[in-house]
C-alpha cells in the first residue's frame, strides 16, 4: 500500500508536513440581509435567503454566539451576507475571538486600524461592462482604490462566459494594484441571458486559467488541479454534485451514505439560531453547482483517495496549499 512517505521526495514532504497539522474547521455566517448593491445572480438574495431570518441586532447576543461557536471547535470564522462591512461592529465581534476571513464587494473600505489582519475577499465579475451589467456598477474602480496594496486582501474574480479571451487585463489591473487573486466560476442562479457555460467554453477557461497561472504565478492563487476539478466537475473519477458535497450543513445533512465532510460545519443565517443548507444557495441545483469553495474542500476532506500517485498527492498538497494561503493559515 501506498503512504504519504513513499509517494514523496523530501521537499515535498516538507510542503505536505506544513498543512497537515493545521486542521481547519470553519462555518459561514449570514452577517446582515442587506447589501448595498444588488448583482444579478448573487446566490444569497436569488434564492431568498436575506428572507429566511430576521437579522439579530443586539450584539451581545452575537458576542456570545461567537464565544459558543469556538467552544463548538471552530477555528476559522468566513463572514459573508449580504455585506458584512454595513455592521462593522459584528465583524469586530468575530475577528476579536476567532481568525476570520470577511467577503466584501470593496465598496466600504475595512479599516485597517480596527482590523489590522483581518483577511478581506473582494468579489469581482469581470470588466467594467459585465461588473455595469450584472452588479449594476464598475465595483473594482472603487475596491482597488479602498484596498491598493493591502496584504490581506485578495481579489475573489468569478468568471463568466463573457469573460473568456479578457482575463488577462484584468489580472494585471489586480497585479498593478499590488493585491492576489482567486479564481472561481459562476453558476448563474438567476439565467442571465449568456452567462450559462457550454462544454467548449468550460476547456477554453481552463486552458485560460492554467496559462493566467503560469505567467503570474505571484498575483494569482491557484493551481492548475483546482481548474480542473472547477471546470470538469470530475475528481478520481467521481461526479461533484449532492452526494459527493463536503460544505453541507452538519446537523441538516441527512445522506446515507454520507460522503467526506467538513467536520462540524454550519452556515448560520444572520438570526444566528437557522441553519442554511450549504455553503451557497440553499435552492441551487446541486448538478449546476459551480462553487470554488466546495469544489476546493472537495479535494480536501478526500486526502486517502489521493493517497495512490505522487502526482494525484501533489494535487491534493497544491489544492490544500491554496486554500490555506486564501486564509492566511500560511504565507501567500
Ligand atoms: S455584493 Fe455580494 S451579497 Fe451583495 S448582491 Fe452582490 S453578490 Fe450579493
Ligand atoms: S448547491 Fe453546491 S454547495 Fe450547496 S449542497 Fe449543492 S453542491 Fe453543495
Amino acid at each position: 500500500m501506498e503512504t504519504v512517505s513513499s509517494l514523496l521526495d523530501e521537499e515535498w514532504y516538507n510542503r505536505y508536513k506544513n498543512i497537515s497539522s493545521l486542521n481547519i474547521r470553519s462555518s459561514i455566517y449570514d452577517v446582515t440581509n442587506q447589501c448595498n448593491l444588488r448583482c444579478k445572480g448573487c446566490f444569497f438574495f436569488s434564492s431568498d435567503e436575506h428572507k429566511a431570518a430576521d437579522e439579530e441586532k443586539d450584539i451581545k447576543k452575537w458576542e456570545d454566539f461567537i464565544d459558543k461557536e469556538k467552544e463548538r471547535g471552530v477555528n476559522l470564522a468566513i463572514l459573508i451576507g449580504g455585506e458584512p462591512t454595513l455592521h462593522l461592529d459584528r465583524v469586530e465581534a468575530f475577528y476579536k475571538r476567532l481568525p476570520t476571513y470577511c467577503a466584501t464587494n470593496g465598496l466600504i473600505k475595512v479599516p485597517r486600524d480596527r482590523f489590522p489582519d483581518m483577511m478581506v475577499g473582494i468579489s469581482l465579475w469581470g470588466d467594467e461592462e459585465d461588473e455595469k451589467l450584472l452588479r449594476g456598477k464598475d465595483a473594482f474602480a472603487v475596491s482597488s482604490k479602498h484596498y491598493e496594496g493591502d496584504d490581506y486582501t485578495y481579489y475573489l474574480y468569478t468568471l463568466t462566459p463573457n469573460q473568456i479571451g479578457k482575463t488577462e487585463r484584468i489580472i494585471k489591473k489586480i497585479q498593478n494594484a499590488g493585491l492576489k487573486v482567486h479564481l472561481q466560476l459562476l453558476s448563474n442562479d438567476e439565467g442571465v441571458d449568456g452567462f450559462s457555460w457550454t462544454e467548449q467554453q468550460l476547456n477554453d477557461i481552463r486552458s485560460e486559467m492554467d496559462s493566467l497561472l503560469d505567467s503570474y504565478p505571484d498575483t494569482v492563487i491557484s493551481s492548475k488541479y483546482y481548474h480542473e476539478i472547477i471546470t470538469t466537475g470530475k475528481m478520481l473519477g467521481r461526479t461533484f454534485g449532492w452526494q459527493e458535497c463536503p460544505s453541507v450543513t452538519e446537523p441538516l445533512d441527512t445522506r446515507n451514505p454520507r460522503p467526506k465532510r467538513l467536520i462540524r460545519f454550519i452556515r448560520w443565517a444572520s438570526d444566528l439560531k437557522t441553519m442554511h443548507r450549504c455553503c451557497t444557495s440553499a435552492t441551487r441545483d446541486c448538478s449546476t453547482c459551480k462553487d470554488g469553495a466546495a469544489h476546493m474542500s472537495w479535494v480536501m476532506v478526500n486526502k486517502r483517495s489521493h493517497i495512490k500517485t505522487t502526482k494525484d498527492l501533489q494535487n491534493w498538497i497544491e489544492v490544500y496549499e491554496m486554500f490555506a494561503k486564501l486564509y492566511k493559515f500560511i504565507p501567500w
